[in-house]
């Protein structure tokens, strides 16, 4: 299936999610960058069910580690691929 425009943009969204996730989560991102992952998260049911994940590390451990992130982020992946592999079902 040839697709001129390439990769799809909320690919991107949710890999970029994903990665700032642990400054989001701290509050470390200005207001525009929170914004966005506010309104992707609002769309995006695997994202948001990512950030429950992240959350609950936190409430357990105290905060997240990059160590923490890393391993859920395979996870995460998985499930955030699976969850755009049917939303572009159509
Ligand atoms: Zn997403």
């Amino acid at each position: 299936m040839a697709d001129p425009r390439g990769s799809s943009p909320d690919d991107l969204a949710c890999i970029d999610l994903v990665n700032k996730v642990t400054e989001y989560l701290d509050g470390k991102l200005d207001e525009g960058q929170r914004e966005r992952i506010e309104r992707h998260l609002e769309v995006c049911d695997g994202c948001r069910a990512a950030l429950d994940q992240f959350q609950t590390v936190i409430r357990l451990v105290g905060r997240l580690t990059p160590a923490d992130v890393a391993r859920i982020d395979a996870l995460t992946r998985d499930r955030l691929m699976a969850m755009l592999r049917v939303a572009r079902r159509r």
